[in-house]
């Protein structure tokens, strides 16, 4: 299906004619064109909001608002099956996955921050004044307003909403700028926005590119009061230039190569089962996930078979199929990218476990952008393959043999996005969690978020 820009609350094609393919990464088949926003659809997108915000968004108050974003979750709930079709399609990941987690958290989105929203507390202070009659100063908080936000493509409904959800909550209108590779559900997003009657111009999309298209034209442009990013660290560099000489805020969430530490106490099966969806889930596409395994000595023989045992069982095949455990990477450039490291690490010497390769792929499969999930030891840890996130599903798996090694190990990194600890002491689980130094630190679990209640469940 071709893919519209959506502006002002309408569907409409760049000036230019200018469109790219949106490709499945499945089988290669051309799944539609995309309209590229050029300087003019930036331009209009980001007038579009300004008036929203002067306009209608900005007059209505906090309980219309946020019963809005409430009938947007439920609407994309109501078309869940056709959101679902069109995150699958356009980023090959399994259905059961996009059911379970990308479609349902994109919806839940909208509601948390609006539940969020009502409840931020207010601040204030006591002032003394020379006239002894005291005073109040407080701080209100008003909307930042037009907020671009840059999309990425592992997670694309969710991660975009991550955004939207809370920058309309507060009041703010938005620019959306999807990645290229999944340009589909942003933009069935704007039907939603229309059928719960967002005012025109709150929700905004233009397609297109990051240098010298829409994803630069929308972080350069003066109408623009702050930018979300969520990407590579490099892109965020970029942004954060582009951003740099008028002085506007960005909240950025980048790239990450996290490491895994599992101790010879830990609950084994547990282990290998958690460590298994860090390392494979999603195709490894997931900034959150594993590609570092530290494992305590007495059990790393046995943990490394056990995990190989799971990466062999993942089965490469459409999203639909039900037997499919792993879907392919989201582009042909990402895994030469994904393939380069293969082929490092085999050229570094490294052990290889399991994969390492393209599997074989029947029929038009052949032509999808598949990848062996992939496991290595014996990799020194100042390798390429070990310090660099790849964004595939593959891991190195050392040993340790003490805490301090295992704490050292995990720390030597630039990034610090999460870790996932596997032990049964509480003790050490608690002090390792905490001298590892990043954002997030999971103990016996990995990515465990809150459940979803029944209202959110596709016929919910
Ligand atoms: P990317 O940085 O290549 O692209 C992200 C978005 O930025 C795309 O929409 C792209 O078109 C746009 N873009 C690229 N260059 C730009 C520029 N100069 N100006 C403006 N926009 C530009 O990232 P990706 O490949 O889409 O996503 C994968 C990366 O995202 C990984 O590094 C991953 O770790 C990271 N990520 C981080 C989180 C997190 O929460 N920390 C979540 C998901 C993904």
């Amino acid at each position: 299906m071709n893919r519209l820009n959506f502006i002002g609350g309408e569907f409409v094609a760049a000036a230019s004619g200018k469109t790219f393919e949106n490709r499945s990464p499945v089988d290669g088949r051309l799944l539609g064109l995309v309209s590229e926003a050029g300087e003019s659809e930036v331009d209009v997108a980001v007038k579009a909001a300004r008036a929203a915000l002067a306009g209608p968004w900005g007059a209505i108050d906090m309980a219309e608002r946020t019963e809005l974003l409430y009938a947007v979750a439920n609407e994309i709930n109501r078309r869940f099956e056709e959101f679902l079709e069109a995150e699958t399609a356009d980023t090959g990941k399994p259905a059961s996955l996009a059911r379970h987690i990308d479609i349902p958290r994109g919806a839940a989105n909208f509601k948390i921050f609006a539940d969020v929203v009502k409840n931020v507390p207010g601040e204030f202070f006591q002032m003394a004044t020379p006239d002894k009659k005291g005073a109040i100063n407080y701080a209100l908080r008003v909307p930042k307003g037009v907020i671009a936000v840059i999309a990425p493509w592992n997670l694309p409904l969710l991660l975009m909403t991550w955004k939207v959800g809370p920058a309309l909550a507060c009041g703010n209108t938005v620019v959306v700028k999807p990645s290229e590779e999944t340009p589909s559900t942003a933009t069935l997003l704007g039907e939603v926005m229309n059928a719960v009657g967002v005012p025109k111009g709150v929700y905004n999309v233009v397609h297109g590119f990051g240098p010298g298209s829409a994803g630069e034209l929308l972080t350069r442009h003066p109408g623009v009061d702050a930018v979300t990013f969520t990407g590579e660290t490099r892109t965020g560099a970029a942004i954060m230039k582009a951003v740099a000489d008028r002085v506007r805020p960005v909240s950025f969430e980048l790239g990450g190569k996290n490491a895994g530490v599992v101790f010879a106490d830990c609950d084994f099966d547990a282990a290998v089962e958690g460590m298994g969806r860090a390392v494979f889930a999603n195709c490894g596409q997931v900034c959150l996930g594993t590609e570092r395994v530290y494992v305590e000595r007495p059990i790393f023989d046995k943990f490394v078979a056990a995990l190989k045992a799971k990466a062999e069982g993942l089965k490469p095949g459409r999203p639909e199929d039900g037997k499919t455990g792993i879907g392919p990477l989201i582009s042909k450039e990402h895994q030469k990218k994904v393939l380069s490291y293969y082929d490092q690490a085999r050229k570094e010497g490294a052990t290889v476990v399991t994969g390492g390769g393209i599997p074989k792929m029947e029929g038009e499969l052949a032509n999808g952008c598949w990848v062996e999930p992939t496991i290595w030891t014996g990799l020194p840890e100042d390798s390429a393959v070990v310090r660099e996130e790849i964004f595939g599903p593959c891991c190195h798996v050392r040993p340790f043999d003490s805490e301090d090694e295992a704490v050292r190990l995990a720390n030597d990194t630039q990034y610090g996005l999460a870790t996932t600890i596997w032990t049964t002491n509480l003790a050490r689980a608690h002090r390792v969690a905490a001298k590892i130094e990043v954002g997030i630190s999971w103990v016996n679990a990995q990515r465990l978020r809150e459940t979803l209640g029944p209202n959110w469940s596709p016929a919910g």
